[in-house]
């Protein structure tokens, strides 16, 4: 018999094609009146149609978020959420936009409505990441997490196909170790599980036509399963070493994510074989991370810690901290093991 605990993460979440057209009724809903908008120097485009969408609810917009969420750019936002007097704070982009959006709303109480361009799914999780002075620290707490999020289908059409696929497979590593989670239930468990299926065939799809919006909608369903299980259960080696990997090595997160998960789940293999039968079933295939290996192989995906910038030199200090550091993993952390998928990751072969 399987003892748990379960604790439902309470966010509103609006799903569909060109629901961004509900952004002024949502921050209604939330009781505001002053939203301020964030995003990307990238996506500064989208600001217009905020503004529009918004009218006199728009009380202005801040378009410097930035990977890792570095406190400098948090204190610039916060100086500027205090000089509008905003009541509310509207994030659309990817995980660093909604990193910003919780940064702020851990300083300020301010609610939040997400709207997603990838599949990073922390919309859907009370945990926060920042860096400061390059060090990146963690935190969990309820008003981190989120009271709306919007998902636009039809937002995520332009993502570039390199990116839908590292990010696809990003939300797939968070799916893929709720399964082998301590906390692991069975809500999380049927998340994760469709939330592969979902991903897995959706990304072909989208490499083959970008602008498919079934293929892109099944892909965003799978992104807010997959948050929903990295909200709710703790993740093991792979997101350490992820966590290592983009923190104290500024490797770019979701490719970080796409090169180690396969490598990770071949090392847990054998201490987990029941999650991993049941997360080949899900990619119908007969061996899990073979099939996560190939998979992002046969989309041109990365492949390579090396080819990401990560010096050979760094190798034993990523084993270091990864052994140095306590958190679940189905199977025990080993310098010689870790440093051996490390190795494998580095070169870009598969999956031993
Ligand atoms: P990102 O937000 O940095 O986006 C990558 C790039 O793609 C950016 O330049 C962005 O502007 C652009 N982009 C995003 N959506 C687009 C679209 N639809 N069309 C065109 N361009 C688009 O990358 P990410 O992988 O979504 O997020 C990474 C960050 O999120 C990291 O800082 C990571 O730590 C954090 N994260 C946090 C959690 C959590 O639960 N706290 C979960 C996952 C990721």
């Amino acid at each position: 018999m399987q003892e748990f605990t379960y604790v439902r993460q309470a966010a509103r979440v609006v799903f569909g094609a060109g629901t961004l057209a509900r952004l002024r009724e949502e921050v209604e809903r939330l009781g505001c009146s002053r939203a301020v908008v964030l995003t990307t120097a990238r996506q500064a485009g989208l600001v217009a149609r905020a503004r529009e969408l918004l009218g006199p609810l728009a009380a202005g917009e801040f378009t410097r978020a930035v990977a890792h969420t570095p406190t400098d750019v948090t204190a610039s936002a916060l100086d500027l959420v205090r000089e509008l007097g905003a009541d509310c704070v509207v994030a659309i982009g990817g995980g660093s936009t909604t990193g910003l959006s919780k940064a702020l709303a851990v300083r300020t109480g301010l609610p939040q409505i997400i709207v997603p361009t990838t599949y990073a799914g922390s919309e859907v999780t009370p945990v926060l990441g920042e860096t400061d002075n390059g060090v990146k620290t963690t935190q969990s707490s309820p008003e981190i997490l989120p009271e709306t999020v919007v998902y636009d289908v039809d937002l995520t059409l332009g993502l570039p196909v390199p990116i839908s696929v590292t990010s696809g497979v990003n939300a797939m590593a968070h799916a893929i170790e709720a399964l082998y989670a301590p906390q692991a239930n069975p809500v999380t468990d049927e998340l994760a599980l469709r939330s592969i299926a979902l991903m897995s065939a959706a990304l072909p799809g989208i490499a083959a036509d970008p602008t498919d919006r079934e293929a892109r909608a099944d892909a965003l369903q799978a992104a807010w399963l997959a948050g929903t299980c990295l909200g709710a259960v703790g993740m093991g080696l792979h997101h350490r070493l992820c966590h290592i990997l983009g923190g104290s090595f500024g490797l770019p997160h979701a490719a970080t994510h796409t090169v180690v998960l396969p490598h990770v789940m071949a090392y847990n293999a054998g201490a987990a074989p029941d999650a991993m039968r049941r997360i080949a079933g899900a990619l119908g295939a007969a061996d899990a991370p073979a099939a996560v290996y190939d998979l992002v192989s046969a989309l041109h995906g990365p492949v390579s810690l090396g080819e990401l910038g990560l010096r050979e030199e760094n190798l034993a200090r990523v084993v270091e901290l990864a052994v140095g550091a306590s958190y679940p993993n189905p199977r025990e952390i080993t310098a010689d093991g870790v440093a051996a998928l490390l190795r494998d990751a580095w070169e870009g072969r598969g999956p031993a």
